[in-house]
């Protein structure tokens, strides 16, 4: 048979030490799909998985090695963590995964990764930077402006969105310029935080997942607004379907993944009429969705692409 070799020459991929990895699924819903799914597939390829929870890590900083204290007792070593953080605690969980990768375990998305895609402001800086096109998206901080931004995201109809927005809530369309003025000061007069971005009419109430795992697209999922909504989330009566992506669509997930360093990303797309534009990048993609309508085992592929990060090294380690 074939055999791949990857940077460390002497070691063949496809056939690694029967060594199981020790894995740290870090989550605080061990009980939801993509954990169910990612403890079966870990666990039918021999390795041992523990789930543990993001918030109840805490960590002695400033010792001479560091350490992860859980229940009164410090963590082992673990081989590699798989962070499933949520929204809500990615500041405490990136200072959880960092300690992980201090200890020497392999982060499947690093803390400086997951960091980069939840700022949206930063994501949205990176990806320009890279030339890759999303919707033209004003920020601004000054309570003043609200007419120049309404401008400078191409005038009406708009999208108002806020940053703390999840599954769509947050997510409004101003179809003319005085209920987007009204919006964006209703916004600010809460303090919220918000975006201000081109409205893409053509993509007619779709978007595109695109499940990103290792540098490659391992399956693509359209979702369609329910009637009358133009928002596609799942969570809002959206319905999902497998699609064929087109090159432009996988070149340009691919790109946004690597761009903010993610090894695991669903990268979500409009179809714009002029190709392809990316929305969002998230770090934690669920599963739920895209194993679903594709039928695809994308858990097994994600803990396939951990082994392959994690084996050469730790077979160096050992001394191969
Ligand atoms: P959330 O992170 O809360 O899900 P999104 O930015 O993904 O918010 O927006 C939710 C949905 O609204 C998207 O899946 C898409 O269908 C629709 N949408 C968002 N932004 C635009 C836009 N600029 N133009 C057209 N449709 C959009």
């Amino acid at each position: 048979p074939e055999l791949s070799f990857d940077l460390y020459k002497a070691i063949p991929r496809k056939r690694p030490t029967k060594r199981p990895l020790r894995i740290a699924l870090l989550t605080r819903e061990p009980d939801n799909y993509s954990s169910k799914r990612l403890i079966e597939a870990a666990e039918a390829r021999g390795h041992v998985i523990e789930t543990i929870d993001t918030t109840r890590c805490y960590m002695r900083i400033g010792g001479v090695a560091p350490e992860i204290h859980y229940d009164g007792k410090v963590l082992p070593r673990f081989d590699a963590v798989i962070p499933r953080i949520g929204a809500s605690v990615t500041s405490y969980g990136m200072a959880v995964l960092r300690q992980f990768k201090g200890t020497g375990a392999y982060c499947l998305n690093s803390a400086d990764a997951i960091g980069r895609s939840r700022d949206k402001l930063l994501a949205h800086q990176i990806l320009s930077q890279a030339q890759i096109r999303m919707p033209v998206t004003a920020f601004a901080a000054s309570p003043k402006d609200t007419k120049d931004l309404v401008g400078l995201a191409g005038g009406t109809p708009l999208v108002v969105k806020l940053l703390e927005s999840t599954q769509g809530r947050g997510v409004v369309l101003a179809e003319t310029r005085k209920a987007g003025e009204s919006l964006i000061d209703a916004f600010r007069g809460l303090n919220a935080s918000f975006l201000v971005q081109e409205f893409v009419a053509e993509a007619a109430g779709s978007d595109l997942r695109c499940f990103v795992v290792g540098g490659k697209v391992v399956g693509g999922i359209k979702r369609t607004a329910a009637e009358g909504e133009f928002r596609s989330n799942l969570h809002r009566g959206g319905s999902a379907k497998s699609v064929r992506l087109t090159k432009a669509e996988r070149d340009v997930a691919r790109r946004a993944a690597r761009e903010l360093g993610l090894q695991v990303a669903g990268v979500d797309i409009l179809q714009s009429s002029d190709g392809p534009k990316v929305l969002e990048v998230n770090s934690s993609p669920g599963l739920q969705g895209i194993e679903t309508a594709t039928g695809k085992d994308i858990a097994t592929m994600m803990i396939m692409h951990l082994e392959a990060q994690v084996r050469p090294l730790a077979q160096l380690r050992e001394g191969g």
